[in-house]
């Protein structure tokens, strides 16, 4: 499949892992918009938040479950936000579900 966060799970594609298990893969962003600001992916496909059902909600439930043993060894004691892209309207450019996961300062309080 031609999917960019499939071939960075895969290894087929380099990055800067920060975690992984048997259904998660996270990752440092390329182009970071916080001190820190990490992907964190199913490593199975799905396109985005449409694709949650009751057959892959397990999926987006094992990324919560990393997340913050993610946030506590990136050092995020203050805090982080979680924010996910679906669709044109909220700019989603890659066609992979991904948590950004963001922190290292204080964020704006404007989301949107
Ligand atoms: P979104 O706009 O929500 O689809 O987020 C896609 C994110 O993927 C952006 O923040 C990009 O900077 C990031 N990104 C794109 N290509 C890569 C890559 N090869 N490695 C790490 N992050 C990437
Ligand atoms: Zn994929």
């Amino acid at each position: 499949m031609d999917c960019l966060f499939c071939k960075i799970v895969a290894g087929e594609i380099p990055s800067k892992k920060v975690y992984e298990n048997e259904y998660v893969y996270a990752f440092h962003d390329i182009n970071p918009q916080a001190p820190t600001h990490i992907l964190v992916i199913p490593k199975k496909h799905l396109a985005s938040t449409d694709e949650v059902t009751g057959e892959t909600s397990v999926h987006v439930a094992k990324v919560f479950e990393a997340i913050p043993h993610i946030a506590a060894e990136a050092g995020l004691t203050g805090g982080y936000r979680v924010i996910t892209n679906c669709g044109a309207d909220a700019c989603q450019s890659v066609r992979h579900l991904h948590f950004h996961v963001l922190g290292g300062k204080q964020l704006p309080e404007n989301m949107g």
